[in-house]
């Protein structure tokens, strides 16, 4: 083979790995993963999942806010609402719990670690490189979580060296697995590359999970001509559906208390 025929094969390969990624990244990773459901009923937990759940240091199962209710009224207070474990009072023995199952290689755990570090929480001083670090370790134990955040690190360049490949390689790692924060960010970016099919492409599949904020992007690129009106239906639709299926009594009783609380 010649150079130039070595060269073009290299390319046309290249080209073929990029399509076959293309391929698999908007087939898969349409549904949320297991670890977005509350460990006690089971459903998916309502977006962002941060604002309507908790997660104690015990077990790091991630409890939605209508179970911590049903717990409380049932007169459990001051322990885990799924492991019942008594939850600490002070930071030094939750650091120790979470530091057990990072002995253990416990993927959740060293994630939840690498925040603690990342914002100098829990007793520990700030240190960005070390929360990269066990970001990283989490990643490769499947953490989605994980591979999101160093997304974000990357992408963005914080605290570390800018590098958009490798930020972009982690969010499509864990937007094939139905990590739904990454696969939005992959439409973000789309959208200011100008790939605007893409980045639509990305976003419905993300509101389709009930992420809002992929649906108001359709909406804005619709309004800016990038996308069809049967694509902002579409999503629309599928939105509601989704955020319709995370709906539950005790779950929207949590929301009237919050916001009578907010108005009092
Ligand atoms: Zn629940
Ligand atoms: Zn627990």
């Amino acid at each position: 083979m010649s150079n130039e025929s070595a060269a073009q094969a290299a390319v046309e390969a290249a080209d073929l790995a990029a399509r076959s990624l293309h391929q698999r990244l908007m087939a898969s990773g349409h549904e949320r993963p297991e670890g977005d459901r509350c460990p006690i009923c089971f459903d998916l937990i309502e977006l962002p999942m941060y604002q309507h759940s908790k997660i104690n240091a015990c077990c790091l199962k991630r409890v939605c806010n209508g179970c911590i209710l049903a717990a409380k009224r049932r007169g459990m207070n001051g322990m885990c609402e799924f492991c019942r474990t008594p939850i600490p009072d002070n930071k030094g023995s939750t650091l120790a719990m979470v530091q057990k199952r990072v002995s253990k290689g416990d993927a959740r755990a060293i994630f939840f670690l690498g925040e603690k570090y990342f914002h100098g929480e829990g007793g520990l001083a700030k240190n960005v490189p070390r929360a990269i670090e066990l970001w990283k370790e989490a990643a490769e134990l499947g953490s989605l979580d994980a591979h999101c955040q160093i997304g974000l690190i990357y992408c963005n360049g914080i605290d570390a060296e800018e590098d958009k490949p490798r930020g972009i390689h982690h969010w499509q790692q864990a937007a094939m697995k139905g990590d739904v924060e990454s696969r939005h960010n992959l439409g973000v970016i789309e959208y200011y590359n100008g790939n605007y099919e893409l980045a639509v492409q990305h976003c419905m599949i993300s509101a389709k999970m009930g992420h809002e904020k992929s649906l108001n992007d359709i909406k804005e690129m619709f309004k800016q001509g990038h996308a069809a009106k049967a694509q902002y239906a579409e999503a629309l639709l599928g939105y509601r559906d989704a955020v319709e299926e995370m709906k539950s009594p005790q779950r929207e009783e949590v929301k009237r208390l919050l916001a009578l609380n907010q108005i009092l």
